[in-house]
């Protein structure tokens, strides 16, 4: 049985006020017991407060990115290690806005998941496709090659401590979400290139859809049977809006 995970990625939003007030709701809110895990991710500079914030509580916390390297002359970046000092115990990996407008290899993402679990944190691993590549009929091979990389250097039997979230591009931020069945078509596709290599770590690896999730499409896409929760982007900034979500998760 796989535990559902709703995830909030806050992207280059808040501010300590803010942050304040969506946990302060979301604490007094989100039930210990929850069928489903939460997790928010704030940006760096807020993350140890967050962590302080959320202490008692049942949400995690985790980053948003991580650097590939452990330490050394990267100005700018911050290490697994770091991650880890503050409290996180999570990190996504290859969010397609890294990807895409940060230039983002394959096989950086790659060294950044392993750098993720050398320090004990479970990589949130983005795939998906853009439109063009859906449209040119590419979305499987896309997403081999996204997974592929990661496999290569780590292994499959790292998924046992790792989340995959199959987002496309085309639906991040666009009002426009995959259809379940849509989703449900690469979540099977992304098990059954794992499964290729391991049935037990396809069986139990949570794969997340993300790309416009809210409160009134989470159910009938969380329903279909190899989508494993959401990650979530605007939907997360908004107490009620990502307790309805978690709520969705919690219920199939
Ligand atoms: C995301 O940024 O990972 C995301 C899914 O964003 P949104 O929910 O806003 O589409």
């Amino acid at each position: 049985m796989r535990r559902p995970i709703v995830a909030g990625n806050w992207k280059l939003h808040g501010s300590r006020a803010e942050n304040g007030r969506l946990i302060e709701e979301l604490t007094a809110q989100f039930p210990a017991k929850a069928v489903a895990a939460c997790i928010v991710c704030p940006p760096f500079v807020y993350l140890q407060e967050c962590a302080r914030l959320l202490r008692g509580s049942s949400i995690e916390l985790g980053a948003q990115d991580v650097c590939a390297e452990a330490q050394g002359a990267f100005t700018g970046e911050v290490s697994a290690a770091m991650l880890k000092d503050v409290g996180c115990e999570y990190v996504i990996v290859g969010h397609s806005e890294r990807r895409l407008i940060y230039r983002e290899s394959d096989q950086l993402v790659a060294r950044k998941f392993a750098a993720a679990q050398s320090k004990s944190l479970v990589p949130i691993l983005c795939v998906g496709e853009q439109l063009a590549d859906r449209e040119a009929d590419r979305t499987e091979e896309v997403i081999a090659r996204q997974l592929d990389a990661v496999l290569a250097l780590s292994g499959v039997d790292a998924f046992a401590n790792a989340v995959i979230a199959y987002e496309p591009v085309w639906a991040i931020g666009t009002g426009r979400n995959a259809t379940p069945e849509q989703a449900q078509q690469v979540h099977a596709f992304i098990r059954a290139r794992l499964g290729a290599r391991s049935d037990k770590i396809a069986a139990e690896t949570r794969i997340l859809y993300g790309g416009s999730v809210k409160a009134g499409n989470a159910a009938e896409l969380f329903a279909m049977p190899d989508v494993d929760g959401g990650l979530i982007g605007g939907a997360s900034l908004k107490a009620d809006e990502f307790l309805a979500i978690l709520a969705a998760a919690g219920t199939q």
